[in-house]
């Protein structure tokens, strides 16, 4: 590494270099004891740093010490052990020196030639997790399927539709009128986002009614499509959720594959954060009728523990989706792609550049193996399942939905302003953070369980937290 000029010298990016490592595995041993909700107003951040930046360059001591003083006291601590908040966007070791070395090379995986590497290992790691949460075969790339990284499960879901749209119009269809989106009232919002994307009119995304578990209804959803059919519209794709946000309800896989089947009807499986469930064989319930799907995606940077960004993008026939997707400028052509026996995964995804984000999975799965992944999701569970037990056992409180995994809606019996109050003095005591939805429209806290360090005594602690600050609230304490 050479210092000409003002570049950072081989000797200094190496002491630098351990330094911020000694850094993260510092704060990461100490995050626990730290306030979890970040406690600034807005602004208060912007108004400690300098107004313009620095004509001459600073020492990376005076960053290191600012990223302490400025910068810490303005985060919400996701990995805290006490983060119990939306889904876990949980990490790992092995995850953040993947993503250092990610940088530390620094290649574009836009095509297979711009580094063949990237491309294969990313390939090979993708069939990997087909094994690892017994996906489907047709997911393999070894047929006409095959995987990819996205950022987000919104892009997935934006690919997904592009492509689904693609095999019913082909290149006439973004200026095809007619087609309709499904999916369930509880389904993410990126569906509808994308759909908004992709140019379709906000009329055109159905939202299907849930049953009593707020999964969605596959006899409503058969009304909806048939309807349509008769109104002269033309279903193009289904989303089901395996997880939802609100309340982690699992759509019946099988039934809308079904239908989707009998349709022609494209299907995409969201299964953003409970997919990682499928790790262990007892889980796999949750993808029952998952070979029926057209696409699936799930978020390893959710639950795990793979750093953001990392979603799992798979598709059963690549072909739609990258005709779909690809333009071939001449100053991208090379005789790899011409070839065609190389995978370009620019066209299995919106932007053109990308970063080697196989790595940090790669790394992951190495570390963990099969058996320590499986080992920690279980822990998860059962402490969301010990939880849910808690609540039910308690008159004071009690469950909003079904915990199927490692989320636990719950509500106290008073109603909802205790509810609220438990949940906002909870964060702004900075003991632990939680997030609400609402269930039939009554206030509910979500207990997500899911950071990498969370034990059984973190839980436990909650739970007392939760009863003492209802009394406190109530003015019973
Ligand atoms: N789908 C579901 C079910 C989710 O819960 C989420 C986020 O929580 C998303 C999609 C969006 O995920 P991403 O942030 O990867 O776009």
């Amino acid at each position: 590494m050479s210092s000409d000029g003002y570049h950072m010298s081989s000797a200094a990016f190496r002491r630098h270099g351990h330094d911020l490592v000694d850094w993260i595995a510092d704060y990461l041993d100490g995050v626990e004891q730290r306030p979890v909700r970040a406690q600034v107003r807005p602004g208060e951040v912007r108004a400690q740093l300098p107004t313009a930046p620095p004509t001459k360059g600073e020492p990376f001591e005076d960053m290191l010490a600012d990223v302490d003083r400025v910068i810490v006291p303005g985060l919400t601590h996701w990995q805290s052990p006490n983060f119990f908040g939306y889904f876990p966007a949980n990490t790992s070791g092995p995850s953040i020196l993947g993503e250092l070395l990610s940088a530390g090379l620094g290649v574009q995986g836009m095509l297979w030639a711009t580094s063949p590497a990237a491309t294969e290992l990313e390939t090979h790691v993708l069939d990997w997790v087909v094994d690892l949460l017994g996906l489907p075969e047709r997911f393999r790339s070894d047929g006409p399927g095959g995987g990819v990284i996205q950022d987000s499960a919104s892009s997935a879901v934006l690919c997904a539709l592009l492509a689904a749209r693609h095999r019913v119009r082909g290149d006439a269809g973004h200026q095809a009128p007619g087609l309709n989106i499904y999916t369930s009232h509880e389904a993410h919002s990126s569906v509808t986002k994308a759909a908004r994307i992709a140019g379709f009119p906000a009329d055109a995304v159905r939202l299907i009614d849930t049953d009593d578990h707020h999964a969605m209804d596959p006899d409503a959803l058969g009304r909806t499509v048939a309807a349509d059919r008769g109104a002269g519209l033309t279903p193009c794709m289904v989303v089901a959720t395996v997880g939802t946000t609100g309340t982690n309800a699992i759509d019946p896989v099988r039934a809308i594959g079904e239908l989707c089947r009998r349709e022609g009807v494209w299907l995409h499986v969201d299964a953003a954060m409970s997919g990682t469930a499928a790790v262990c064989e007892e889980l796999r319930w949750i993808h029952d009728g998952l070979e029926l799907a057209d696409s699936y995606c799930f978020n390893p940077h959710k639950w795990m523990f793979t750093n953001f960004d990392c979603d799992c993008f798979y598709v059963a026939d690549r072909e739609p989706l990258i005709e779909a997707m690809s333009i071939l400028p001449e100053y991208l052509r090379n005789t790899a792609t011409a070839s065609g026996d190389v995978i370009d995964y620019r066209d299995w995804q919106v932007p053109l550049g990308r970063r080697f984000r196989a790595l940090k999975l790669w790394f992951v799965i190495r570390h963990y193996g099969v058996e320590g992944l499986r080992h920690h999701v279980r822990a998860h569970i059962e402490m969301a399942q010990a939880l849910a037990g808690w609540v039910t056992a308690d008159a004071d409180w009690e469950l909003a939905a079904p915990a199927p995994l490692n989320l636990v809606c719950l509500r106290h019996r008073a109603g909802d302003a205790v509810t609220q109050g438990v949940m906002e003095r909870l964060n702004d005591s900075g003991d632990v953070f939680l997030t609400h939805t609402r269930v039939d429209g009554r206030y509910v806290i979500r207990v997500s369980v899911g950071q990498t360090h969370t034990a059984t005594r973190h839980v436990q602690r909650l739970w007392d937290l939760l009863r003492r600050t209802a009394d406190e609230v109530q003015g019973t304490a």
